[in-house]
């Protein structure tokens, strides 16, 4: 049972979700998930990963609570401002109503902020740099889509306090590249860096970059920010700390995530094809399947030979699995396509018998008979990354075009992507542009007419956003 991606991605995505158990929609409240095996193991792989480059440039993982009370979460006026209609409160314990409101975190700016300006004395205890992997919780009220839009969500959250604008400036950079080596060498996604319009910036934040892939349909799908964030939060929450000479300066800082189930969702859609998904070895459950090829009098043999060459690639740090279930080669087949599994390696009598094992790579589907003793998985993976890299990116190259007028951009659109133009910067024109599409960013150095109007303007990136 084959279904194209091409055709009916929106259908496509949802079966794959739900045949190759990655998540189960079913759980009863609307937005929220159960992840399982084939979902949530690739979401650990990213959170590992991440926290693990984070931590070597110096963060400090943390755990906050869950609650955050209503006036620590409604001290800044436009942070508050951005999340109050998407909070969910606790507001009893039994049936006693709670003095103070509790809200859900629907990210943790406020509750770390108020703790940060009791952890600040003097510059000795700058900067700070934490890091937490957790849910927070939004009552999103567009329309729901599993791992992209929910009320609930998995990410990790970094946040800072730095005695100088010039190391907040640095630590951005740093996390760019950290988010970069995530999304492109761990998950193979292309992506865009794009500083957001400053109306579609964080609630309280200087200005807000965005990390975005595109999905099959066509329209991007964000899947990392990072704030800065200046002084306003320290301002509010009295984050300062004093000089040598005794002056007292408020700290500079910045806060940043991806989403694990965005990244989760972009790994599924991007490399996917007709047979389910295709995964990057390094975040695959299970990186290789063992198929025996059994018949009666070979038999003994075989598995064995299965046994043994498990135990040789376990030694090699490789996941892998024996598929010995009594149903046909071919549902096996299907089995491990669909979920991604990187390699499946086949044995049968005459294999044995040649020293060979014939191993198919689930990216090309390309068949290799290989001498037992040559097999070197590891260089097969890299080949296996290399290729996926490949394809997304000239997929993604592909879909990056321009408009020079209205009708043009209407046109690309259609068929998605992110398109390329000019806007003047006139409100009347960009109330003519974001009802087509969504102004990615601006780009206040680069010079191109205005696709409305014509009359000269700066550069912008339009596309159809999740
Ligand atoms: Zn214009």
């Amino acid at each position: 049972m084959e279904f194209p991606k091409e055709e009916d991605f929106s259908e496509w995505y949802h079966k794959v979700l739900d045949e190759a158990q990655v998540i189960d929609q079913r759980y009863p409240i609307k937005g929220m998930l159960v992840y399982r095996k084939w979902g949530l193991y690739i979401i650990r792989q990213a959170q590992q990963y991440l926290e693990r480059r984070l931590e070597e440039d110096g963060h400090e993982p943390v755990l906050f609570p869950v609650l955050i009370p209503e006036d620590v979460l409604g001290k800044e006026s436009e942070h508050i401002a951005g999340f109050e209609n998407e909070v969910f409160w606790v507001t009893h314990a039994g049936a006693t109503p709670l003095e103070r409101k509790l809200a859900l975190r629907p990210t943790s700016e406020t509750s770390m902020y108020n703790l940060f300006s009791l952890w600040v004395r003097t510059h000795g205890d700058l900067p700070i740099k934490i890091h937490q992997s957790c849910a927070v919780y939004r009552y999103d009220t567009k329309h729901t889509r599993p791992l992209i839009r929910g009320r609930e969500f998995l990410w990790n959250e970094g946040h800072t306090a730095f005695a100088t604008r010039k190391e907040a400036l640095e630590n951005i950079e740093t996390i760019i590249g950290i988010y970069g080596k995530l999304i492109g060498d761990l998950l193979c996604l292309p992506y865009q860096v794009n500083k957001r319009p400053d109306w579609d910036k964080f609630p309280g934040a200087e200005y807000t970059i965005a990390f975005e892939t595109l999905m099959p349909d066509g329209k991007t799908l964000q899947i990392a920010t990072v704030h800065n964030l200046g002084q306003h939060f320290s301002k509010v929450f009295d984050i300062t700390y004093a000089d040598e000479q005794g002056g007292r300066h408020h700290a500079w800082q910045t806060s940043y995530g991806p989403g694990f189930g965005r990244l989760l969702a972009a790994v599924i859609s991007v490399h996917g094809d007709e047979k389910g998904m295709i995964l990057p070895p390094q975040v695959a459950p299970v990186q290789a399947v063992i198929v025996p090829i059994i018949f009666k009098d070979t038999e003994g043999k075989v598995r064995k030979e299965a046994e043994a060459l498990k135990h040789k690639l376990e030694k090699h740090g490789i996941r892998v699995e024996i598929d010995d279930r009594e149903i046909r080669p071919g549902e096996k087949y299907y089995y491990w396509e669909q979920r991604g599994v990187p390699l499946r390696i086949e044995i049968g009598p005459r294999d044995l018998e040649k020293k060979q094992v014939v191993v198919v790579r689930r990216d090309t589907g390309e068949k290799l008979f290989v001498p037992e003793a040559d097999l070197d998985v590891h260089k097969i993976f890299s080949d296996i990354e290399a290729n996926l890299k490949k394809k997304a990116q000239e997929s993604f190259n592909h879909r990056i075009k321009k408009a020079a007028n209205m009708q043009e951009l209407e046109e690309r659109l259609t068929t998605g992507g992110i398109i390329e133009a000019g806007w003047c910067g006139k409100q009347e024109c960009a109330k003519q542009i974001e009802p087509i599409g969504t102004i990615l960013t601006i780009e206040e150095d680069k010079k191109t007419d205005c696709v409305n109007c014509g009359n000269p303007g700066t550069h912008i990136r339009i596309a159809k956003t999740y």
